[in-house]
C-alpha cells in the first residue's frame, strides 16, 4: 500500500514506497544533475566552446522532469499489479485481529480484509528532532525532491547517507550548503572512506559544522524559500552558534512505521526502543502467520534491493515450494556522495574487531581516473581498499571504492565476493584498461608497509 499518514503534513506517495518516490530514484537523478554540472566544467577543457557566462541551473525544471519520471514508474507498477491480478487497495491498514485488518482510504471509507498470511513492508519515514521549529519550518528528504522552489542556502542536519547525498547534490547544483555533524560521518561505514568522501565534499565547497547539534529553528521571513535562523550548541562545550539559511533539511535517521498499524492487536513483538520488528531467518515474526521484510526489520540492511530480494524469496518459499533464504551477508551498497563510495563486506574497524589486526592484510591505492586527467581535477582523491583475511586464504572480506560510478564498480565485485573472492584471484584477473575498476586487479601496497600509494597518471 502507498498510503502514509504519520508525518506532520500527511504525505501520500505513489506506488513504490520511499525508494521510488522520495528516496533512491529522485536522489540518483538529482545526483546525476550535479554530476552533469561538473561534466560541463570538464567539457571546456576537452574543447567544448561553452558560453563564458556561468551556466545556471533551473530547479523547477529538474523537479518536474524527475517527478514526471516517478509518475511513470508509479503507473508502471499499477499496471504490473493488474497484469498479475493483484488486488491493489490504496488505504491505511491496521490489524484489528491477528487475521484481520481494517483499511481506511483517503475519504475515510473503511473496508475489512482477512488473510491466512500477512507480510509487513511498511518501511520508514524521516525522523524529526523534537526541537522548537523543526516541524514548522524544516523539511526532510520526503519534501526535498518535490520542493516547488530552489532551496537556496541550505543547512543539512545529520551526517549519514541521506544527509551527505542530499548535501552533495545540492552543492553540485551551485547552492551554498552546510552540513551539521553531531559526531562522525557515515556511522557504521569504514571511517577512513567516510572521511575521504567528506574531505572531497569540503574541497568542493560544502561547509561542515562538526560537533554541533541544533537547538531551535526560527522563521525570520516567510517565502519560497524564506529565511530561517538556526541556533546550535556544541557537543563539547557550552558554546552556541547561530546561522541564517533559506532551507533546513533534517536528515537524522528514519523511524519504522510500525507504531500505528495495530501490531499489538495481532500480537506481533516490536522492539520498543526503535519500533523495529525482530524476525527469524525466514522473515517470520513471533506470530507465525505474519512475516516482515525491508527497513522495519531489526538488525537488517535498510536498502531497497535487500527488501526486494527478501520479499521475492519469501514469496517463493510461501507459495512455490522453494527453500532458499535471503542472504544478508556481503550486501554491496553505494553512497552517492559527489565522489561516490561503494562498499561490500566489512569496514576496516569491524574486520579488526572480528579477526584482529594481525590476521588481516589491507591493500590500498589512490588512483586518478583517466577522465579527470585532462580537466586536471581531483588528482589522488579516488581511493580503493580491500581487506583480506590471512587466516582464510587471503579472502576478501572488505571491499571499498571511492570514485566515479561506484555502484557500477561495486556491483560486479559484490558478485565476486559472494563467490568467495581471494586476493590471488584478484591478482589473476586481467583488468580492463583504462578504467577505475581495474585498480583492484593491480593492488600491491599493503597499508601495514606504509608504502607510497600516490599515482602520477592512470
Ligand atoms: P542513519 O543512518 O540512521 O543516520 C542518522 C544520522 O543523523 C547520523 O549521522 C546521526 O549522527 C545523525 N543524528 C541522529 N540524531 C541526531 C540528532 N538528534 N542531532 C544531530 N544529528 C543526529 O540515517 P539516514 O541517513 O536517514 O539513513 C537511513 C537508512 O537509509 C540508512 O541505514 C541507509 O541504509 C538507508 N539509505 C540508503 C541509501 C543508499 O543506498 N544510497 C541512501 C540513503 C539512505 P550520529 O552518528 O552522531 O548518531
Amino acid at each position: 500500500m502507498d498510503f502514509v499518514s504519520t508525518q506532520p503534513t500527511p504525505l501520500k506517495v505513489g506506488l513504490g514506497g520511499t525508494c521510488v518516490n522520495v528516496g533512491c530514484i529522485p536522489k540518483k537523478l538529482m545526483h546525476q544533475t550535479a554530476l552533469l554540472g561538473t561534466s560541463m566544467q570538464d567539457a571546456r577543457k576537452f574543447g567544448w566552446e561553452l558560453p563564458e557566462e556561468t551556466v545556471k541551473h533551473n530547479w523547477e525544471m529538474m523537479k518536474t522532469a524527475v517527478n514526471n519520471y516517478i509518475g511513470s514508474l508509479n503507473w508502471g507498477y499499477r499496471v504490473a499489479l493488474r497484469d498479475k491480478n493483484v488486488n491493489y487497495v490504496n488505504s491505511y491498514a491496521e490489524f484489528i485481529e491477528p487475521h484481520k485488518i481494517k483499511a481506511t482510504n483517503k475519504r475515510g471509507k473503511e473496508t475489512f480484509h482477512t488473510a491466512a498470511k500477512f507480510i509487513l513492508a511498511t518501511g520508514e519515514r524521516p525522523r524529526y528532532m523534537g526541537i522548537p521549529g523543526d516541524k514548522e519550518y524544516c523539511i526532510t528528504s520526503d519534501d526535498l525532491f518535490s520542493l516547488p522552489h530552489c532551496p537556496g542556502k541550505t543547512l543539512v542536519i545529520g551526517a549519514s547517507y541521506v544527509a551527505l547525498e542530499c548535501g552533495g547534490f545540492l552543492a553540485g547544483l551551485g547552492l551554498d550548503v552546510t552540513v551539521m555533524v553531531r559526531s562522525i560521518l557515515l556511522r557504521g561505514f569504514d571511517q577512513d572512506m567516510a572521511n575521504r568522501a567528506g574531505e572531497h565534499m569540503e574541497e568542493h565547497g560544502v561547509k561542515f559544522l562538526r560537533k554541533y547539534v541544533p537547538v531551535k529553528v526560527e522563521e525570520l521571513e516567510a517565502g519560497t524559500p524564506g529565511r530561517l535562523k538556526v541556533t546550535a550548541k556544541s557537543t563539547e562545550s557550552d558554546e552556541t552558534i547561530e546561522g541564517e539559511y533559506n532551507t533546513v533539511l533534517i536528515a537524522v535517521g528514519r523511524d519504522a512505521c510500525t507504531g500505528k498499524i495495530g501490531l499489538d492487536q495481532a500480537g506481533v513483538k516490536v522492539n520498543p526502543k526503535n519500533g523495529k520488528v525482530p524476525v527469524n531467518d525466514e522473515e517470520q515474526t513471533n506470530v507465525p502467520h505474519i512475516y516482515a521484510i525491508g527497513d522495519i526489520l531489526e538488525g537488517k540492511w535498510e536498502l531497497t534491493p535487500v527488501a526486494i530480494q527478501a520479499g521475492k524469496l519469501l514469496a517463493r518459499r510461501l507459495y512455490a515450494g522453494a527453500s532458499l533464504k535471503c542472504d544478508y551477508v556481503n550486501v554491496p551498497t553505494t553512497v552517492f556522495t559527489p565522489l561516490e563510495y561503494g562498499a561490500c563486506g566489512h569496514s576496516e574497524e569491524k574486520a579488526i574487531e572480528l579477526y584482529g589486526q594481525d590476521n588481516l592484510e589491507v591493500y590500498h591505492s589512490l588512483f586518478w581516473p583517466l577522465e579527470f586527467t585532462v580537466p586536471n581535477r581531483d588528482n589522488n582523491k579516488c581511493y580503493s581498499k580491500i581487506i583480506c583475511n590471512k587466516l582464510d586464504n587471503d579472502r576478501v572480506i572488505g571491499f571499498h571504492y571511492l570514485g566515479p560510478n561506484a555502484g557500477e564498480v561495486t556491483q560486479g565485485y559484490g558478485v565476486a565476493m559472494k563467490c568467495g573472492l581471494t586476493k590471488e584471484q584478484l591478482d589473476n584477473t586481467i583488468g580492463i584498461h583504462p578504467t577505475c575498476a581495474e585498480i583492484f586487479t593491480t593492488m600491491e601496497v599493503t597499508k601495514s608497509s606504509g608504502g607510497d600509494i600516490t599515482q602520477a597518471g592512470c
